[in-house]
């Protein structure tokens, strides 16, 4: 590149701009590259707008959505086909014409099962698929107008500012509430005390859920009492629930008439599976947990998570698209640094999540911990090839924090 180039856009030479990249006959300079990059994408999203409506060419198939779903998620077969189809009936229902007479419902779901089994994942890994806002609130720091806390309008004010403010795009976005058991409510007689947290909640996220005209501070919270209201409609937004429900395989034992611990119980549950009661979950234990009917009702596809196994916890490890194994190896690569993990060191990993009990969460503060020194030294060491055994793993992970952690449970 020779010294007098300028940029074929804003005309500034070489010696004015950070970068200056060349095409075959020109130049253009990284500010009017970022400048340009605002423009398509401002005239894309206002195309998206000018569209209104999804075209039945541009959603996946179920099977297209699950095989996606497969890159990402390890295991959890029967949440991702209740997923892929609720998805797709979902969108199908974004593209159907409004003056027909069979309305399609809205196919909210909830998927229960212990954290950390990929709850999150799977809501996080659809919506990036489907290109549209997403986003993540926690129930429990929700509470009933007037209470300390959120209000449920704060759910929406995520989602706008997700969506940048576009409201016609956060109006077909997905929202992944997270931990609805909490919300539960807490005692059979609902009457006794406020239940601002609980019951209360759930007749506020009522609204929400089945579709209607909310007005939400984009801003969120309660701060700015100034903020103007911004009108949503939550007719097509997609409502995915989460929650682990703990103690809910009690109720479901008992709407089976089985015991979960039991001697007598053995011979009439033979075929029944009891180390996982969450695959026979039905609508009306999550009843008897505490969640109102009338939820229940716009929460329509029920399904659950298994718990990982040993086997899952190592796939999880190096076989998703960004399973943590490649993303450390991306992070050294960037130092051109060759870095391995041995099948045996991946075992040890494995074994030790399951010993400290932290599932699939802990492989990667394990993994953290192993590589730590490494990550430190080697960028300045010169070194360009790292081994990770299990000798070395386990000499790292003896001297890390996690470890005298654990070790103090
Ligand atoms: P949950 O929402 O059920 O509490 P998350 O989806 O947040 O759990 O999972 C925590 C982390 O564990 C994820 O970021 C992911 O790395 C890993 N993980 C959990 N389950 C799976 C799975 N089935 N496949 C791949 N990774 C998983």
């Amino acid at each position: 590149m020779a010294k007098g180039d300028r940029c074929n856009f804003c005309g500034r030479g070489r010696g004015d701009v950070k970068l200056l990249l060349s095409g075959i006959d020109a130049f253009i300079c990284d500010d009017c590259a970022c400048r340009a990059n605002d423009v398509i994408l401002e005239t894309k999203r206002l195309e998206r707008n000018a569209a209104g409506v999804i075209s039945m060419k541009d959603i996946p198939s179920p099977r297209a959505i699950k095989e996606f779903l497969d890159c990402y998620v390890i295991g959890q077969e029967d949440a991702k086909r209740y997923l892929s189809v609720s998805v797709y009936n979902h969108y199908k229902r974004l593209t159907q014409n409004v003056t027909d007479d069979v309305e399609i419902e809205k196919s909210n779901i909830i998927m229960v099962g212990a954290t950390g089994t990929g709850k999150t994942l799977l809501a996080r890994t659809i919506a990036r698929l489907l290109n549209v806002p997403f986003a993540v609130v926690d129930a429990t720091v929700l509470t009933e107008a007037g209470y300390v806390g959120e209000d449920i309008e704060s759910i929406l004010s995520r989602l706008l500012q997700v969506a940048d403010y576009d409201v016609k795009q956060a109006e077909r976005g997905i929202v992944f509430i997270d931990e609805i058991d909490k919300i539960a409510r807490k005692g059979d007689n609902p009457s006794i005390t406020r239940d601002v947290s609980g019951e209360g909640v759930q007749q506020g996220l009522l609204k929400l859920l089945e579709g209607s005209i909310v007005n939400v501070p984009p801003q969120g919270g309660r701060k700015h009492p100034e903020q103007k209201l911004v009108a949503v409609d939550t007719k097509n937004i997609l409502f995915i629930c989460g929650g682990a429900f703990d103690g809910i395989e009690r109720h479901i034992s008992q709407r089976m008439n089985t015991q979960v611990v039991g001697y007598t119980a053995i011979r009439n549950t033979l075929h029944i599976d009891r180390t996982d009661m969450l695959q026979y979950i039905q609508p009306q234990d999550l009843k008897s947990f505490g969640l109102i009917p009338e939820i229940i009702g716009r929460l329509p596809v029920l399904t659950y998570l298994r718990p990982l196994d040993r086997d899952a916890l190592r796939r999880i490890l190096s076989e998703p698209k960004n399973s943590i194994v490649r993303q450390y190896r991306k992070l050294f690569e960037m130092d051109r640094i060759e870095l391995t993990i041995t099948d045996d060191a991946l075992d040890y990993i494995v074994d030790k999540a399951i010993e400290y009990k932290l599932g699939a969460r802990g492989l990667r503060s394990i993994t953290e911990d192993i590589l730590i020194d490494a990550m430190y030294e080697y960028p300045s060491s010169g070194n360009s090839v790292l081994v990770v055994d299990k000798q070395y793993a386990q000499a790292k992970l003896e001297k890390s924090k996690t470890f005298f952690l654990a070790a103090a449970v």
